[in-house]
């Protein structure tokens, strides 16, 4: 583990996965080395969350999920980069380094949790937290060939988290081993009073029901690329030999989901953004001889990110008297649609199986030339679960003939997660799984 904290700097020089490295030697020797996406607030280090907003900000509590991990003897070694505020598909909207794709660096990582996917590619025995609001986790999973998985909406308490859409939020785990997904996502599940959200709830099943059958919908299929889905295909031959059933489906209200998330997560993001203005969290320099709103709206002009902005205006405009119904609500509507469709495919299937992303990890270059909706776009696979508040899981599945990973995504019905687990370990000794060279 020494050699591991010795090598961070050098790691991180090459793949800025870390907003934040730990520093100082502990005394004891941990039980594991893990990493947090840093929007989960850490008591010894800085919590900016993507932003040049909280630069500064050291909060004087952990998270839940961080607390939880360094009681069952973990040590945090540093805070994942990430996209500003959790906006954003490819971690490019990072303020403090925008991580780089151990496959390829001039590839990104994916996003939002795109450090997190990092450091679990590139960190031998490594696990680190993740969060997902519409698909954080998976993607970068994806993009990254590691293992992801966002739980149930409540089962990890969010205390601690810098909110993005209260609703939708939700703290998983990365990791290039399977099993560390089935260690950890117990240790830090449960109900938590100082998060209302968080549940009461059955405890995971990790020796119960298998994944026998899988619901594929045509609709994930459109849109794809070709790569994408020459290794989704032969990837459902694996899972048949594996004994699993794969049938056909329709779903389609897995098309206005997207839509729909974008208008449910900025209308939430846009009143969680309010209370950065200059006061508390972090910075706290601009010009104070200006009155109350000259003094929000200048520091909040310098240090918000464009994506953030962005969001606060189509978040504020989806919220307006005169357009709420016409938006919000009618967005809430498409959302329980949503949520009944995997409810009757949960009926006779374990599973739904699509591909996590329609493309593997893009070069920077092509990112920078993309319009915030063909990137909003790129979100349609991972979203409908993240509506339904479903636990989902990515596995690598494949390679593209650029050597870049492939992933494939499961969602099953609300606490299933068990079986999830279960599988991606089944999966793991199905599937021959590449780790990035990693020269250092
Ligand atoms: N890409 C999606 C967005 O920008 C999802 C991000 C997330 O899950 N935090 O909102």
């Amino acid at each position: 583990m020494k050699d591991v904290l010795a090598s961070l700097p050098a790691l991180n020089e090459r793949y800025s996965m870390f907003s934040c490295i730990a520093s100082g030697a502990d005394t004891e020797e941990p039980k594991f080395l893990f990493s947090a996406k840093d929007n989960l607030t850490s008591k010894d280090m800085e919590t900016k969350c993507g932003s040049r907003i909280l630069e500064g900000y050291r909060p004087a509590f952990d998270a839940a999920a961080v607390e939880k991990m360094r009681q069952y003897g973990g040590r945090l070694i540093g805070k994942n980069n990430m996209d500003g505020f959790g906006f954003g598909t490819f971690s490019t909207n990072s303020a403090f380094g925008v991580p780089k794709n151990p496959f390829d660096l001039e590839r990104s990582c994916g996003g939002s949790s795109g450090g997190s996917a990092c450091a679990a590619a590139v960190i031998e025995d490594h696990v680190s937290l993740g969060v997902s609001t519409g698909g954080s986790i998976c993607c970068p999973a994806s993009f990254c060939g590691v293992y992801g998985i966002a739980p149930t909406y409540g089962r990890v308490s969010r205390y601690g988290l810098i909110d993005y859409g209260n609703s939708l939020d939700k703290i998983g785990l990365l990791s290039s081993d399977p099993a560390a997904l089935a260690e950890f996502l117990p240790v830090i599940s449960g109900k938590d009073p100082r998060d209302p959200t968080s549940c009461a709830q059955p405890p995971l099943d990790l020796k119960g029901k298998r994944i026998g059958s899988v619901a594929v919908p045509e609709e994930a299929l459109k849109g794809i690329s070709k790569d994408v889905l020459s290794a989704f295909e032969s990837s459902l031959d694996i899972l048949r030999s594996m004994g699993v059933e794969v049938k056909r489906v329709s779903m389609p209200s897995l098309k206005y989901a997207m839509p729909a998330y974008y208008i449910l997560a900025t209308s939430e993001a846009s009143t969680n953004l309010a209370r950065y203005v200059g006061m508390r969290y972090g910075r706290q320099d601009g010009d104070l001889s200006l009155g109350f709103d000259d003094y929000f709206t200048s520091f909040r002009s310098e240090y918000f990110g464009d994506e953030a902005k962005r969001r606060i205006l189509l978040g504020t405009y989806t919220r307006m008297a005169g357009f709420r119904d016409r938006y919000y609500a009618k967005a809430l509507k498409v959302r329980l649609h949503v949520i009944s469709s995997y409810k009757k495919v949960f009926e006779d299937h374990d599973a739904v199986l699509t591909p996590t992303m329609p493309f593997a990890a893009p070069k920077f270059e092509d990112i920078s030339k993309m319009t915030p909706v063909e990137s909003y776009s790129a979100d349609f696979l991972t979203v409908p679960a993240n509506l339904a508040g479903i636990p989902h899981l990515s596995v690598p599945c494949g390679y593209d003939e650029d050597g870049m990973p492939i992933g494939m995504q499961l969602a099953a019905a609300h606490w299933a997660e068990g079986p999830l687990l279960t599988f991606a370990e089944e999966w793991g000794s199905a599937f021959d799984v590449r780790r990035p060279e990693v020269p250092l």
